[in-house]
Protein backbone atom coordinates (compact mmCIF):
# COMPACT_ATOMS: atom_id res chain seq x y z
CA UNK A 1 0.00 0.00 0.00
CA UNK A 2 2.62 2.61 1.16
CA UNK A 3 4.92 1.84 -2.24
CA UNK A 4 2.72 2.15 -4.61
CA UNK A 5 4.61 0.74 -7.37
CA UNK A 6 5.26 -2.49 -5.32
CA UNK A 7 1.48 -3.26 -5.39
CA UNK A 8 0.13 -6.07 -7.69
CA UNK A 9 -1.71 -4.99 -10.43
CA UNK A 10 -4.43 -6.97 -10.91
CA UNK A 11 -5.46 -8.16 -14.46
CA UNK A 12 -8.04 -10.56 -16.01
CA UNK A 13 -11.50 -10.36 -15.99
CA UNK A 14 -14.15 -12.68 -15.15
CA UNK A 15 -17.73 -13.26 -16.05
CA UNK A 16 -20.21 -15.11 -13.88
CA UNK A 17 -23.61 -15.68 -12.38
CA UNK A 18 -24.10 -14.27 -8.47
CA UNK A 19 -24.64 -16.50 -5.62
CA UNK A 20 -26.64 -14.57 -3.20
CA UNK A 21 -25.11 -16.16 0.54
CA UNK A 22 -28.02 -17.70 2.71
CA UNK A 23 -30.95 -15.01 2.88
CA UNK A 24 -31.96 -17.10 5.80
CA UNK A 25 -28.80 -16.88 7.56
CA UNK A 26 -28.33 -12.61 6.97
CA UNK A 27 -31.93 -12.56 8.72
CA UNK A 28 -30.74 -13.75 11.54
CA UNK A 29 -28.44 -11.46 12.14
CA UNK A 30 -31.14 -8.38 11.52
CA UNK A 31 -32.07 -6.32 14.56
CA UNK A 32 -35.15 -4.55 14.74
CA UNK A 33 -35.97 -0.66 14.98
CA UNK A 34 -35.91 -1.57 18.45
CA UNK A 35 -32.45 -2.32 18.88
CA UNK A 36 -30.34 0.37 20.77
CA UNK A 37 -27.55 1.80 18.85
CA UNK A 38 -23.86 1.69 20.69
CA UNK A 39 -22.29 5.08 21.10
CA UNK A 40 -21.32 6.84 18.07
CA UNK A 41 -18.38 8.55 18.96
CA UNK A 42 -14.84 8.34 18.16
CA UNK A 43 -13.81 6.53 21.43
CA UNK A 44 -16.16 3.81 21.05
CA UNK A 45 -14.97 4.01 17.10
CA UNK A 46 -11.88 3.59 17.97
CA UNK A 47 -12.67 0.58 20.02
CA UNK A 48 -14.38 -0.89 17.27
CA UNK A 49 -11.69 -0.37 14.70
CA UNK A 50 -9.37 -1.93 16.54
CA UNK A 51 -11.10 -5.00 16.92
CA UNK A 52 -12.39 -5.10 13.90
CA UNK A 53 -8.67 -5.07 12.38
CA UNK A 54 -7.95 -7.74 14.61
CA UNK A 55 -10.75 -9.90 13.12
CA UNK A 56 -10.13 -9.10 9.59
CA UNK A 57 -6.28 -9.69 10.37
CA UNK A 58 -6.95 -13.20 11.79
CA UNK A 59 -9.01 -14.74 9.14
CA UNK A 60 -6.47 -15.48 6.44
CA UNK A 61 -7.72 -14.07 3.09
CA UNK A 62 -4.72 -15.27 1.03
CA UNK A 63 -5.38 -16.20 -2.45
CA UNK A 64 -5.27 -20.08 -1.36
CA UNK A 65 -7.68 -19.20 1.45
CA UNK A 66 -10.08 -16.80 -0.56
CA UNK A 67 -12.51 -13.76 0.49
CA UNK A 68 -15.75 -15.49 1.17
CA UNK A 69 -15.10 -16.20 4.73
CA UNK A 70 -13.84 -13.15 5.62
CA UNK A 71 -16.90 -10.94 3.55
CA UNK A 72 -19.08 -13.51 5.61
CA UNK A 73 -17.37 -12.25 8.97
CA UNK A 74 -17.93 -8.36 8.05
CA UNK A 75 -21.51 -8.54 6.84
CA UNK A 76 -22.69 -10.21 10.23
CA UNK A 77 -20.59 -7.13 12.05
CA UNK A 78 -23.19 -4.88 9.61
CA UNK A 79 -26.34 -6.99 10.52
CA UNK A 80 -25.45 -6.75 13.93
CA UNK A 81 -26.06 -2.79 13.54
CA UNK A 82 -29.03 -2.89 12.17
CA UNK A 83 -28.15 -2.71 8.39
CA UNK A 84 -31.10 -4.24 6.79
CA UNK A 85 -30.43 -7.65 5.18
CA UNK A 86 -31.14 -6.19 1.41
CA UNK A 87 -28.35 -3.15 1.82
CA UNK A 88 -26.14 -6.31 3.46
CA UNK A 89 -24.88 -8.42 0.20
CA UNK A 90 -22.84 -10.94 0.18
CA UNK A 91 -21.88 -11.97 -3.77
CA UNK A 92 -19.30 -14.51 -4.74
CA UNK A 93 -18.63 -15.75 -8.69
CA UNK A 94 -20.48 -19.26 -9.33
CA UNK A 95 -17.30 -20.52 -10.10
CA UNK A 96 -15.00 -19.18 -7.62
CA UNK A 97 -17.43 -19.36 -4.75
CA UNK A 98 -14.16 -18.75 -2.31
CA UNK A 99 -13.65 -15.45 -3.68
CA UNK A 100 -16.71 -13.59 -1.90
CA UNK A 101 -17.25 -9.86 -1.93
CA UNK A 102 -19.36 -8.22 0.05
CA UNK A 103 -21.66 -4.55 -0.69
CA UNK A 104 -22.69 -3.01 2.11
CA UNK A 105 -24.97 0.27 1.63
CA UNK A 106 -26.06 2.79 3.88
CA UNK A 107 -29.14 4.67 2.92
CA UNK A 108 -28.78 8.53 2.93
CA UNK A 109 -31.85 11.08 1.84
CA UNK A 110 -31.32 10.28 -2.03
CA UNK A 111 -29.75 13.92 -2.57
CA UNK A 112 -26.89 13.08 -5.41
CA UNK A 113 -25.44 9.75 -6.54
CA UNK A 114 -24.01 7.45 -4.11
CA UNK A 115 -20.19 7.56 -3.02
CA UNK A 116 -18.81 3.98 -3.37
CA UNK A 117 -15.93 2.83 -1.53
CA UNK A 118 -13.88 0.22 -2.93
CA UNK A 119 -11.94 -1.97 -0.47
CA UNK A 120 -9.73 -4.97 -0.80
CA UNK A 121 -10.24 -7.88 1.61
CA UNK A 122 -7.55 -9.90 -0.16
CA UNK A 123 -3.84 -9.98 1.50
CA UNK A 124 -0.63 -11.40 -0.25
CA UNK A 125 1.06 -14.56 1.06
CA UNK A 126 3.20 -14.52 4.24
CA UNK A 127 5.29 -17.26 5.72
CA UNK A 128 5.34 -17.23 9.85
CA UNK A 129 9.17 -18.50 9.73
CA UNK A 130 10.20 -15.15 7.19
CA UNK A 131 8.14 -12.93 10.25
CA UNK A 132 8.94 -12.21 13.29
CA UNK A 133 5.86 -12.32 14.68
CA UNK A 134 2.59 -15.06 13.18
CA UNK A 135 1.52 -12.49 10.70
CA UNK A 136 -2.21 -14.31 10.28
CA UNK A 137 -2.37 -12.67 14.45
CA UNK A 138 -2.76 -9.22 15.25
CA UNK A 139 0.07 -8.04 17.70
CA UNK A 140 0.79 -4.83 19.69
CA UNK A 141 4.35 -3.93 20.65
CA UNK A 142 6.20 -0.88 20.79
CA UNK A 143 3.52 1.52 19.57
CA UNK A 144 3.20 -0.98 16.58
CA UNK A 145 0.45 -3.13 15.21
CA UNK A 146 1.79 -5.99 13.47
CA UNK A 147 0.08 -8.65 10.95
CA UNK A 148 -0.27 -9.44 7.39
CA UNK A 149 -2.67 -6.77 5.62
CA UNK A 150 -2.48 -3.96 8.29
CA UNK A 151 -1.02 -1.68 6.32
CA UNK A 152 -2.38 -3.18 2.42
CA UNK A 153 -5.19 -2.64 3.27
CA UNK A 154 -7.03 -4.60 6.72
CA UNK A 155 -6.13 -1.50 8.35
CA UNK A 156 -8.13 0.72 5.94
CA UNK A 157 -11.09 -1.83 5.86
CA UNK A 158 -11.25 -1.75 8.82
CA UNK A 159 -11.24 2.03 9.01
CA UNK A 160 -14.04 2.25 6.78
CA UNK A 161 -16.21 -0.57 7.96
CA UNK A 162 -16.21 1.22 11.64
CA UNK A 163 -16.73 4.95 9.76
CA UNK A 164 -19.43 3.57 8.23
CA UNK A 165 -21.36 1.48 11.53
CA UNK A 166 -20.29 5.41 13.31
CA UNK A 167 -22.49 6.90 11.14
CA UNK A 168 -25.62 4.27 11.13
CA UNK A 169 -25.27 4.36 14.80
CA UNK A 170 -25.57 8.19 15.02
CA UNK A 171 -29.18 7.63 13.08
CA UNK A 172 -29.20 11.01 10.46
CA UNK A 173 -29.23 9.56 7.25
CA UNK A 174 -26.41 11.86 5.29
CA UNK A 175 -27.43 13.28 1.71
CA UNK A 176 -26.18 10.65 -0.45
CA UNK A 177 -26.45 6.76 -0.29
CA UNK A 178 -22.56 5.60 0.64
CA UNK A 179 -21.97 1.63 -0.78
CA UNK A 180 -19.30 -0.23 0.35
CA UNK A 181 -17.80 -3.16 -1.72
CA UNK A 182 -15.07 -5.01 0.52
CA UNK A 183 -13.53 -7.10 -2.86
CA UNK A 184 -12.16 -10.35 -3.17
CA UNK A 185 -8.73 -10.57 -5.66
CA UNK A 186 -6.96 -7.27 -5.90
CA UNK A 187 -3.46 -8.96 -5.16
CA UNK A 188 -3.40 -12.49 -6.90
CA UNK A 189 -3.19 -11.50 -10.92
CA UNK A 190 -7.03 -11.57 -10.55
CA UNK A 191 -8.43 -14.27 -11.44
CA UNK A 192 -11.79 -13.37 -9.75
CA UNK A 193 -10.84 -9.71 -9.15
CA UNK A 194 -13.86 -8.61 -7.33
CA UNK A 195 -14.54 -5.11 -8.50
CA UNK A 196 -13.96 -5.91 -12.24
CA UNK A 197 -17.02 -8.52 -11.59
CA UNK A 198 -19.29 -6.70 -9.43
CA UNK A 199 -18.74 -4.40 -12.20
CA UNK A 200 -19.49 -6.55 -14.95
CA UNK A 201 -22.57 -8.53 -13.14
CA UNK A 202 -24.03 -6.03 -10.74
CA UNK A 203 -23.05 -2.77 -11.54
CA UNK A 204 -26.45 -1.34 -10.44
CA UNK A 205 -25.55 -2.72 -6.67
CA UNK A 206 -22.45 -0.42 -6.58
CA UNK A 207 -23.12 2.31 -9.32
CA UNK A 208 -22.29 5.92 -7.82
CA UNK A 209 -20.97 9.24 -9.36
CA UNK A 210 -17.50 8.91 -6.87
CA UNK A 211 -15.67 6.17 -5.77
CA UNK A 212 -12.81 6.22 -3.29
CA UNK A 213 -10.03 3.52 -3.04
CA UNK A 214 -8.16 3.69 -0.18
CA UNK A 215 -5.35 0.95 -1.17
CA UNK A 216 -4.90 3.43 -4.37
CA UNK A 217 -3.61 6.36 -1.69
CA UNK A 218 -0.84 7.13 0.69
CA UNK A 219 -0.31 9.31 3.66
CA UNK A 220 3.89 9.98 3.58
CA UNK A 221 6.10 10.70 6.41
CA UNK A 222 9.71 10.58 6.08
CA UNK A 223 11.99 10.55 9.45
CA UNK A 224 8.86 10.75 11.90
CA UNK A 225 7.70 14.15 9.91
CA UNK A 226 4.14 14.04 8.01
CA UNK A 227 4.71 15.48 5.15
CA UNK A 228 1.37 14.47 2.82
CA UNK A 229 -1.91 12.88 1.85
CA UNK A 230 -2.11 12.04 -1.96
CA UNK A 231 -5.14 11.87 -4.02
CA UNK A 232 -4.52 9.26 -6.59
CA UNK A 233 -6.16 10.56 -9.70
CA UNK A 234 -4.77 8.06 -12.18
CA UNK A 235 -2.37 5.77 -12.60
CA UNK A 236 0.26 4.82 -15.45
CA UNK A 237 -0.91 2.29 -17.63
CA UNK A 238 0.68 -1.10 -18.21
CA UNK A 239 1.22 -2.93 -21.24
CA UNK A 240 4.28 -5.30 -22.74
CA UNK A 241 5.39 -5.58 -25.93
CA UNK A 242 7.78 -7.82 -27.35
CA UNK A 243 10.70 -7.43 -29.97
CA UNK A 244 11.15 -10.85 -32.16
CA UNK A 245 14.51 -10.82 -34.81
CA UNK A 246 14.58 -14.00 -36.51
CA UNK A 247 16.74 -15.42 -39.15
CA UNK A 248 17.73 -18.24 -40.92
CA UNK A 249 20.68 -19.79 -38.45
CA UNK A 250 23.51 -22.24 -39.36
CA UNK A 251 26.44 -23.69 -38.07
CA UNK A 252 28.52 -21.53 -35.64
CA UNK A 253 31.83 -22.00 -37.53
CA UNK A 254 30.19 -19.31 -40.10
CA UNK A 255 28.92 -16.22 -38.46
CA UNK A 256 27.24 -13.53 -40.20
CA UNK A 257 26.02 -10.60 -39.58
CA UNK A 258 22.55 -10.99 -39.68
CA UNK A 259 22.52 -12.97 -36.35
CA UNK A 260 19.13 -12.65 -33.94
CA UNK A 261 21.30 -11.97 -30.94
CA UNK A 262 23.69 -9.44 -31.87
CA UNK A 263 20.34 -7.45 -33.79
CA UNK A 264 18.33 -7.79 -30.80
CA UNK A 265 21.12 -6.15 -28.41
CA UNK A 266 21.69 -3.28 -30.96
CA UNK A 267 17.98 -2.84 -30.88
CA UNK A 268 17.85 -3.02 -26.59
CA UNK A 269 21.11 -0.70 -26.55
CA UNK A 270 18.89 2.00 -28.52
CA UNK A 271 15.65 1.59 -26.26
CA UNK A 272 18.03 1.84 -23.00
CA UNK A 273 18.83 5.09 -24.68
CA UNK A 274 15.24 6.30 -25.35
CA UNK A 275 13.59 9.42 -23.48
CA UNK A 276 9.81 9.40 -24.06
CA UNK A 277 8.89 13.33 -24.46
CA UNK A 278 8.07 15.00 -20.78
CA UNK A 279 4.36 15.02 -21.20
CA UNK A 280 2.57 16.44 -17.84
CA UNK A 281 -1.16 16.01 -16.90
CA UNK A 282 -3.42 17.99 -14.85
CA UNK A 283 -2.21 15.99 -12.42
CA UNK A 284 1.63 15.84 -12.36
CA UNK A 285 1.36 19.41 -12.90
CA UNK A 286 -0.52 20.28 -9.15
CA UNK A 287 1.75 17.31 -8.09
CA UNK A 288 4.67 19.35 -9.14
CA UNK A 289 3.76 22.56 -7.78
CA UNK A 290 2.38 20.94 -4.22
CA UNK A 291 5.55 18.85 -4.32
CA UNK A 292 7.82 22.03 -4.31
CA UNK A 293 6.82 23.04 -0.68
CA UNK A 294 8.46 20.07 0.54
CA UNK A 295 11.67 20.59 -1.15
CA UNK A 296 14.26 23.33 -1.17
CA UNK A 297 16.85 24.86 -3.06
CA UNK A 298 17.33 23.19 -6.33
CA UNK A 299 14.94 20.49 -6.48
CA UNK A 300 12.44 23.09 -5.19
CA UNK A 301 13.03 25.40 -7.95
CA UNK A 302 13.19 22.35 -10.78
CA UNK A 303 9.91 21.62 -9.36
CA UNK A 304 7.90 24.93 -9.60
CA UNK A 305 9.79 25.46 -12.92
CA UNK A 306 8.45 21.91 -14.50
CA UNK A 307 4.68 22.66 -12.75
CA UNK A 308 4.67 26.26 -14.87
CA UNK A 309 6.29 25.07 -17.83
CA UNK A 310 9.03 27.31 -17.47
CA UNK A 311 11.75 24.34 -17.06
CA UNK A 312 14.50 24.38 -19.47
CA UNK A 313 16.49 21.39 -20.47
CA UNK A 314 19.43 21.59 -17.51
CA UNK A 315 16.51 21.48 -15.05
CA UNK A 316 14.72 18.26 -17.27
CA UNK A 317 17.47 16.73 -17.00
CA UNK A 318 18.11 16.88 -12.94
CA UNK A 319 14.82 15.58 -12.87
CA UNK A 320 15.02 12.76 -15.10
CA UNK A 321 18.06 11.67 -13.30
CA UNK A 322 15.85 10.76 -10.10
CA UNK A 323 14.21 7.52 -10.87
CA UNK A 324 10.94 8.58 -8.73
CA UNK A 325 10.80 11.96 -10.41
CA UNK A 326 11.71 10.12 -13.83
CA UNK A 327 8.66 8.41 -13.72
CA UNK A 328 5.98 11.14 -13.04
CA UNK A 329 8.01 13.32 -16.28
CA UNK A 330 6.91 10.80 -19.02
CA UNK A 331 6.03 7.34 -20.59
CA UNK A 332 8.95 5.08 -19.71
CA UNK A 333 9.49 1.25 -21.58
CA UNK A 334 12.52 -1.28 -19.96
CA UNK A 335 13.43 -4.51 -21.06
CA UNK A 336 12.86 -7.23 -18.45
CA UNK A 337 13.21 -10.55 -20.41
CA UNK A 338 15.14 -11.82 -23.02
CA UNK A 339 15.97 -15.81 -24.56
CA UNK A 340 17.53 -16.66 -28.02
CA UNK A 341 19.38 -19.34 -29.72
CA UNK A 342 18.61 -23.19 -29.33
CA UNK A 343 22.08 -25.03 -29.30
CA UNK A 344 25.86 -23.68 -28.11
CA UNK A 345 26.89 -24.40 -31.62
CA UNK A 346 24.55 -23.26 -33.86
CA UNK A 347 23.26 -19.47 -35.12
CA UNK A 348 20.73 -18.40 -33.51
CA UNK A 349 17.55 -18.96 -34.95
CA UNK A 350 15.38 -16.45 -32.90
CA UNK A 351 15.90 -13.99 -30.22
CA UNK A 352 13.16 -11.80 -28.26
CA UNK A 353 12.67 -9.94 -25.41
CA UNK A 354 9.99 -8.23 -23.44
CA UNK A 355 9.83 -4.66 -22.78
CA UNK A 356 7.49 -3.39 -20.41
CA UNK A 357 5.92 0.42 -20.56
CA UNK A 358 4.31 2.51 -18.08
CA UNK A 359 2.27 4.83 -20.08
CA UNK A 360 1.21 8.15 -19.14
CA UNK A 361 -2.77 7.90 -19.37
CA UNK A 362 -3.76 10.01 -22.15
CA UNK A 363 -0.93 8.25 -24.78
CA UNK A 364 -2.17 5.53 -27.37
CA UNK A 365 -0.62 1.65 -27.36
CA UNK A 366 0.05 2.74 -30.95
CA UNK A 367 1.83 5.85 -30.18
CA UNK A 368 4.39 4.12 -27.87
CA UNK A 369 4.88 1.40 -30.03
CA UNK A 370 5.56 3.93 -33.02
CA UNK A 371 7.74 5.60 -30.27
CA UNK A 372 9.93 2.27 -29.96
CA UNK A 373 10.29 1.01 -33.93
CA UNK A 374 11.67 4.90 -34.52
CA UNK A 375 13.97 4.49 -31.56
CA UNK A 376 15.32 0.78 -32.64
CA UNK A 377 15.69 1.94 -36.27
CA UNK A 378 15.30 -1.98 -37.73
CA UNK A 379 12.50 -3.10 -39.73
CA UNK A 380 13.23 -6.54 -39.76
CA UNK A 381 12.44 -6.45 -36.20
CA UNK A 382 9.00 -7.10 -34.99
CA UNK A 383 6.88 -5.61 -32.95
CA UNK A 384 4.01 -7.09 -30.83
CA UNK A 385 2.21 -6.99 -27.90
CA UNK A 386 2.38 -9.38 -25.02
CA UNK A 387 0.02 -7.96 -22.56
CA UNK A 388 -2.45 -5.38 -24.27
CA UNK A 389 -2.80 -2.01 -22.52
CA UNK A 390 -6.09 -1.20 -20.16
CA UNK A 391 -6.86 1.73 -20.44
CA UNK A 392 -7.19 4.16 -17.08
CA UNK A 393 -8.38 7.72 -17.71
CA UNK A 394 -7.50 10.21 -15.71
CA UNK A 395 -9.70 11.28 -12.91
CA UNK A 396 -10.01 14.94 -13.18
CA UNK A 397 -8.02 16.72 -9.92
CA UNK A 398 -11.49 18.24 -8.69
CA UNK A 399 -11.01 21.06 -6.86
CA UNK A 400 -14.38 20.44 -4.56
CA UNK A 401 -12.82 16.95 -3.99
CA UNK A 402 -9.65 18.50 -2.45
CA UNK A 403 -10.16 21.37 -0.88
CA UNK A 404 -12.71 18.82 1.32
CA UNK A 405 -9.43 15.93 2.02
CA UNK A 406 -7.35 19.21 2.75
CA UNK A 407 -10.13 20.53 5.52
CA UNK A 408 -10.28 17.04 6.80
CA UNK A 409 -6.48 16.91 6.59
CA UNK A 410 -5.59 20.52 8.30
CA UNK A 411 -8.27 19.20 10.71
CA UNK A 412 -6.19 16.42 12.43
CA UNK A 413 -2.71 17.00 11.08
CA UNK A 414 -2.04 20.97 10.87
CA UNK A 415 0.37 21.86 7.84
CA UNK A 416 0.54 18.54 5.95
CA UNK A 417 -0.03 18.99 2.44
CA UNK A 418 -2.92 17.49 -0.28
CA UNK A 419 -1.00 15.87 -2.85
CA UNK A 420 -2.53 15.11 -6.14
CA UNK A 421 -0.80 11.77 -7.43
CA UNK A 422 -0.42 9.87 -10.67
CA UNK A 423 0.65 6.52 -9.45
CA UNK A 424 3.32 4.36 -11.71
CA UNK A 425 1.57 0.61 -10.67
CA UNK A 426 -1.77 -0.37 -10.62
CA UNK A 427 -4.60 -0.55 -8.11
CA UNK A 428 -8.49 -1.63 -8.79
CA UNK A 429 -9.20 2.03 -9.45
CA UNK A 430 -8.53 0.94 -13.50
CA UNK A 431 -11.46 -1.46 -13.42
CA UNK A 432 -13.76 1.62 -11.77
CA UNK A 433 -11.97 4.44 -13.97
CA UNK A 434 -12.25 2.67 -17.24
CA UNK A 435 -16.03 1.87 -16.17
CA UNK A 436 -16.33 5.85 -16.30
CA UNK A 437 -16.63 7.03 -12.99
CA UNK A 438 -14.50 8.83 -11.45
CA UNK A 439 -11.94 7.27 -8.64
CA UNK A 440 -9.60 8.78 -6.16
CA UNK A 441 -7.09 6.79 -4.04
CA UNK A 442 -7.47 8.55 -0.23
CA UNK A 443 -5.75 6.60 2.85
CA UNK A 444 -5.30 8.11 6.08
CA UNK A 445 -2.74 5.91 7.80
CA UNK A 446 0.95 7.65 7.75
CA UNK A 447 3.65 5.35 7.14
CA UNK A 448 7.34 5.68 6.77
CA UNK A 449 8.19 5.99 2.81
CA UNK A 450 11.74 4.37 3.41
CA UNK A 451 10.36 1.81 5.31
CA UNK A 452 7.76 0.44 2.95
CA UNK A 453 6.73 -3.14 4.13
CA UNK A 454 3.16 -3.59 1.92
CA UNK A 455 4.06 -7.43 0.67
CA UNK A 456 6.87 -7.64 2.90
CA UNK A 457 7.85 -9.20 5.85
CA UNK A 458 6.59 -7.76 9.52
CA UNK A 459 4.20 -5.75 7.46
CA UNK A 460 2.94 -2.86 10.58
CA UNK A 461 1.28 0.59 11.13
CA UNK A 462 1.47 2.50 13.77
CA UNK A 463 -1.14 2.79 16.44
CA UNK A 464 -1.76 6.59 16.66
CA UNK A 465 -1.20 6.40 13.09
CA UNK A 466 -4.35 3.76 12.66
CA UNK A 467 -6.11 5.64 15.49
CA UNK A 468 -6.23 9.11 13.52
CA UNK A 469 -6.82 7.36 10.61
CA UNK A 470 -10.47 6.10 11.47
CA UNK A 471 -11.13 9.40 12.27
CA UNK A 472 -9.74 10.98 8.98
CA UNK A 473 -11.89 8.04 7.14
CA UNK A 474 -15.04 8.86 9.49
CA UNK A 475 -14.85 12.97 9.17
CA UNK A 476 -14.05 12.21 4.89
CA UNK A 477 -17.09 9.67 4.24
CA UNK A 478 -19.44 11.78 6.72
CA UNK A 479 -18.32 15.50 4.46
CA UNK A 480 -18.56 13.92 1.19
CA UNK A 481 -21.91 12.10 1.55
CA UNK A 482 -23.06 15.54 3.19
CA UNK A 483 -22.29 17.60 -0.03
CA UNK A 484 -25.23 17.54 -3.14
CA UNK A 485 -23.52 17.37 -6.26
ZN1 LIG B 1 -3.64 -3.34 -1.75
Amino acid sequence: MKNLAARCPSVGSHAGVPVALGAAMLALFSFGAGAVPAAADAEATRALGRDLLKELIEINSTHAHGSTVIAKSLADRFLAEGFAPADVVLLAPPDHPTKGNLVVRLRGAGHGAPILYICHLDVVEAKREDWNFDPFKLTEKDGWLYGRGTIDMKGQDAAVAASLIRLKREGKPPARDIIVAFTADEESEGDANGVDWLLKTHRELIDGSLVINPDGGEAGMKAGRKLYVAVQTSEKVFMTLGLTVTDKGGHSSRPTDSNPIYRLANALARVSQLKFPVHLTETTKLYFSRRAQLEQGVVRADFSAIAAGTADAAAIGRLSADVETNIMLRTTCTATMMDGGHAENALPQRARASIQCRVIPGETPESVAATLRNAIADPSIVISTITAARPSPESAPNPALLATVEAVTHEIWPGVIVLPEMSPGASDSAYSRSAGMPSYGIDGIFDDLDDGRAHGRDERIGVTAFNDDIEFTYRLMKRLAASRP
